[in-house]
């Protein structure tokens, strides 16, 4: 396939924001494709070369980019700067340099396989010289690409490419492209991409043997599974009721969800809930899993939290936070910050897929595989058929230095559902009592200046909740309070390659930032109420026509969601549900004031 086929696809699904046109764009794209180009069409489109749990990365940064079509195209650096200052991008100017350099000069088409050896090349280049490496490599490809060409490839390289096709859409599109289209295949497509996390693995399966070769797609050790997530109740009670009348209650652990892969010859690898490889980081655990396990190989998943050795108290979890993304001095780490992870569920036992057995069979299985050490150890658990032996364990829970429970269904279909939100799992934590019950997981779509003493620096910031199904992010609150002077000198840099000077492509908001930003970055807030807007944009229309929903009084909680990336916002619904149960909340303690007064 030629790259200039898939750069206008670029240029045609950067002009669209409708989720259907921009499907239409993709299935026409994508269908005349096969292995092996098709997975890495698939890659490139989302901005990656490999899938995301690989963590590839191209490591060019501006400076270099620059260099690099300065000397592809005869144009001085300065040169290069100042036209990128007029057109606000890098990849523009690329495009506009290489039309004014080869005017006239015969075509000599670039192929998606030519540009995604080259690609891989520029990510592999490590150490000493690897600069001039990755310079020398872009600098061969830009000297051989179109005009277009240079514009996607240099917003590729740094990771700003706006074609804004979301998983979700490319699901849809592998749909209609390769099956028939049916919600059905629709459904095994996305399973399938559940247990692997590899749209390119799905996507050459389903070409390959249709939708029924999709269930040879299987787990393996160093893949990782996207993770099971909760809803939520806002009483034990309601907890019960949705249950059945039995749930297994666990403890709910407040540190980091890690998915722990141990390979038959005991090497251990970590995921992340937004599935990043972050084995380096516990070093403890690398050392402590595979004697913690009596089979081998193995997929586990638990709770990672900072813990007292001495004591075996659970510590706040700000201090787990601060070992992540910590590449130095982590033996010292380990004894200063050392960690526990709980276990809560078992996917793979000693090479045989777990996780399509009823939940009280994977944790019998996961009893048995574990043999708890100082740094691994079992979820607290037990089996609850009252709101009083819920009560109890809540208790329980909260004195441990849980922030509540996790109730799961103990019912014959209690499956663990791989990257799905249900009510086989529900969170409860104990402030879901008073006000407002969670916290809320909102994108950073822009930000405002600051006045006073926070002039020149940002004082708000505009956040979103996401629309899986709209694949959109929508408005929902400005938030400024809450940032201590630290986190706030820290917000520049975190949103700095997120930065765009035109409202981002899929963000929805009634207001208009000082500056805008593309979904990236996720912070927690917290806040006094939901109310309904006529300026955010969430939910729009779901409890009056014309209106969204709105964070009132929101606070920032000091918690930079870094494992979570912004399809893993709060979504909408999530947000009108937490409205509904407020109103319900509400009118409940109405009745009870009244009683009262009775
Ligand atoms: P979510 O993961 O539901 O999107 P979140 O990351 O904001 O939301 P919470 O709302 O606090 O987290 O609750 C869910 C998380 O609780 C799980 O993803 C997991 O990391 C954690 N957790 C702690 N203890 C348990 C347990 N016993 N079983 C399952 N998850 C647990």
């Amino acid at each position: 396939m030629r790259f200039d086929e898939l750069a206008r696809a670029y240029e045609r699904l950067e002009a669209t924001s409708k989720r259907l046109e921009m499907r239409a764009t993709l299935v026409e794209l994508i269908r005349p494709i096969r292995p092996p180009d098709l997975a890495k069409v698939l890659y490139l489109s989302q901005g990656m070369l490999r899938p995301e749990y690989e963590g590839v990365e191209l490591g060019v940064a501006d400076s270099l980019a620059r260099r690099a079509i300065a000397t592809a195209t005869g144009v001085p650096e300065p040169e290069v700067v100042r036209r990128t200052k007029a057109s606000g991008d890098l990849g523009t100017t690329a495009g506009e340099l290489l039309d004014a350099a080869r005017r006239g000069e015969p075509e000599r088409p670039l192929s998606v396989a030519n540009v995604y050896a080259e690609l891989m090349a520029v990510a592999e280049a490590k150490g000493p010289g690897s600069q001039e490496t990755k310079v020398g490599t872009l600098v061969d490809l830009l000297g051989r690409a179109s005009p277009i060409e240079g514009k996607y490839l240099v917003r590729f390289v740094l990771g700003t490419l706006r074609v804004g096709v979301r998983e979700m859409t490319i699901l849809d599109a592998l749909s209609v492209a390769f099956a028939d289209g049916s919600k059905a295949a629709r459904t095994r497509i996305e399973a399938a991409f559940n247990l692997s996390s590899d749209l390119g693995l799905v996507a050459g399966a389903l070409v390959e043997h249709g939708v029924d070769g999709l269930d040879a797609i299987g787990l393996e050790v160093g893949r990782p599974i996207r993770p099971m997530l909760a809803e939520r109740e806002p009483t034990l009670a309601a907890v019960l009721e949705r249950m059945g009348g039995t749930a297994a209650l666990e403890f709910k652990y407040d540190g980091l969800r890690v998915q722990a892969h141990v390979a038959v010859d005991g090497r251990v690898t970590l995921f992340s809930r937004r599935l990043e490889n972050i084995s380096l980081q516990f070093p403890e655990l690398l050392a402590d899993l595979p004697h913690a396990v009596t089979r081998r190989p193995c997929i586990v998943e638990g709770e990672c939290v900072p813990i007292d050795l001495d004591t075996g108290d659970i510590q706040p979890f700000q201090l787990v936070s601060k070992r992540r993304g910590r590449k130095y001095d982590l033996e010292q780490a380990q004894v200063d910050l050392p960690v526990r992870l709980f276990l809560f569920d078992v996917l793979l036992d000693a090479g045989t897929p777990t996780y399509s057995r009823p939940f009280p069979e994977r944790r019998a299985a996961l009893e048995a595989l574990v043999r708890p050490n100082d740094h691994v150890a079992l979820a607290a658990q037990r089996v609850v058929t009252t709101v009083e032996e819920a009560t109890a364990f809540l208790d329980e829970a909260i004195s441990a230095g849980g922030e509540g429970v996790m109730a799961k269904s103990v019912k014959e279909g209690s499956a663990y559902r791989a990257g799905a939100r249900g009510y086989w799992w529900i969170k409860y934590k104990r402030d879901y009592t008073v006000g407002l019950s969670d916290s809320i997981d909102g994108v950073v779509v822009g930000a405002f200046h600051g006045r006073g003493r926070r002039a020149g620096k940002f004082g708000a910031f505009l956040l979103a909740t996401y629309d899986p199904k709209r694949d959109r992010f929508e408005t929902f609150t400005k938030v400024g309070s809450g940032f201590d002077d630290a986190q706030l000198a820290e917000m520049p840099g975190r949103l700095a390659r997120f930065a765009t000077d035109t409202p981002p492509s899929g963000v929805e908001s009634g207001i208009v930032p000082d500056r805008w930003f593309r979904p990236g970055l996720v912070i927690e807030v917290r806040g006094a109420e939901l109310t309904v807007s006529p300026i955010h944009r969430a939910e729009v229309g779901a409890v009056r026509a014309g209106a969204g929903l709105a964070l009132r009084f929101p606070r920032f909680t000091g918690r930079f969601r870094d494992d979570k990336g912004p399809t893993e916002a709060t979504t909408s619904h999530e947000l009108l549900e937490m409205y509904r149960k407020q109103v319900r909340q509400e009118a409940a303690s109405d009745d009870t004031a009244g009683d009262d007064r009775a």
